[in-house]
């Protein structure tokens, strides 16, 4: 890639060849293994937590008091690594946000300090069966009965929902007042009532254990409300913006780490005697693939510095968010074609990232969502 990168400091230069250390030795050489079981094993997060990857951008004394820039030095890495079902940025750049901007401080001392240690996991539960996009019809309802609530529903496609320990949940306290009745709650594991399911089978991200989670009667004492009754909307929508710069990153370095290794195997796979590189085909695509995503990069740097000056809308975030993760669909599918028959292989890390790649342009709201918030603009 040709842009320079000037919204790094040389401190997080430091951290990039850290996690890229920790990426090769605690990640890589049993990645394959974990796409084999659905699940990160959790010892990966404790490793993590000790080499201090976890909660970057969370202030002490509960994180690591680094800046938007450490989180996005840990994500990228791990996504240019080909590693995009690692469950960490969700973690540490979601929830974690969500209890330190809306926690008390007794709610922060009690859960940021062991999701920064890698002992408690974390993950967030809006999504359901039958309502994703349109989050004012979820089903979840929480109900307050004197000192506590209790909370009834189910949750599907829970990234981390499997390992999780503390899960932010969505619920409904006010079903006639639709998106103004929502309100967040914290579940933690071995609550009574509280159970997820085995990880969903899916067709990419198979190192990630994404899950249905089970609320049934799950008795919530006061304590575990995070931020105001009926004000989760305006809750989320404050957090949305750091959620989808996340995913853009991550797709952008997936992107860059691909073109990389395309542009590798082009200049040894031979066929009438030329090696693909040689063929003009290749090389535009190739021209093409390093051109715009230069240009993407030159535009999510801009974002990130505005986010590290919390300057970043939710327009704006949306705008890096499809631009990023449809980018990143249609190259990856032309650096795949590079590849011919090995592209399909499953041990070849095209095909990995072209099916991993594919969940980018839904979660964390769809494309079309993010067309809708800009469309708004007009
Ligand atoms: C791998 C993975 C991990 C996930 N992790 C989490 C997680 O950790 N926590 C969580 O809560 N959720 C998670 N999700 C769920 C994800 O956020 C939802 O799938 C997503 O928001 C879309 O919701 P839906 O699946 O219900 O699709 P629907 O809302 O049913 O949408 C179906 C189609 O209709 C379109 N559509 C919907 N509304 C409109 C509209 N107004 N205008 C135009 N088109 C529209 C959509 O764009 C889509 O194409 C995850 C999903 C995946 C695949």
């Amino acid at each position: 890639m040709q842009a320079s990168r000037p919204v790094f400091r040389d401190d997080h230069e430091m951290l990039r060849a850290q996690v890229q250390r920790f990426v090769a030795q605690e990640i890589l050489p049993f990645y394959a293994q974990w796409e084999d079981m659905g699940v990160t094993p959790r010892e990966l997060w404790r490793k993590a937590g000790a080499n201090g990857l976890l909660n970057c951008a969370i202030p002490a004394p509960w994180g690591h008091d680094g800046d938007f820039g450490h989180a996005a030095v840990v994500l990228e890495t791990i996504a240019r690594a080909n590693c995009l079902g690692i469950g960490f940025s969700i973690h540490s750049d979601m929830v974690a946000p969500y209890i330190l901007h809306l926690g008390t401080r007794e709610q922060k001392d009690r859960w940021l300090p062991r999701m920064t240690s890698g002992e408690w996991i974390g993950a967030i539960a809006m999504t359901e069966p039958d309502a994703g996009s349109d989050l004012k019809a979820i089903r979840t309802r929480a109900r307050r009965e004197h000192d506590h609530y209790v909370l009834s529903g189910v949750k599907t496609f829970i990234t981390n929902g499997a390992n999780a320990d503390i899960v932010i949940v969505l619920a409904s306290t006010a079903p006639e007042l639709g998106a103004r009745g929502l309100s967040l709650f914290v579940v933690e594991r071995g609550m009574a009532g509280f159970t997820s399911g085995a990880p969903l089978r899916k067709i990419g991200q198979h190192a990630q254990d994404t899950s249905e989670l089970f609320f049934n009667d799950v008795q919530l004492p006061l304590e575990n409300r995070l931020g105001a009754e009926n004000a989760a909307f305006e809750h989320a929508t404050a957090e949305l913006a750091q959620e989808r710069l996340a995913i853009a990153l991550r797709a952008a370095a997936s992107l860059e780490g691909m073109i990389d290794a395309t542009a590798d195997y082009v200049k040894q796979r031979k066929a009438f005697g030329r090696r693909i590189v040689d063929f003009q085909n290749a090389r535009f695509k190739l021209a093409d693939a390093i051109a715009q995503t230069t240009m993407l990069r030159v535009f999510l740097d801009d974002c990130l510095a505005r986010h590290m000056r919390l300057e970043l809308d939710p327009v704006t975030a949306a705008i890096a968010k499809l631009n990023a993760t449809e980018l990143q669909g249609r190259i990856l599918d032309d650096l795949l074609q590079m590849f011919g028959g090995y592209g399909y292989m499953a041990e070849y890390g095209i095909g990995r990232a072209w099916t991993d790649a594919r969940a980018l342009r839904i979660l964390g709201g769809t494309s079309e969502i993010m067309r809708d918030i800009i469309g708004k603009r007009i």
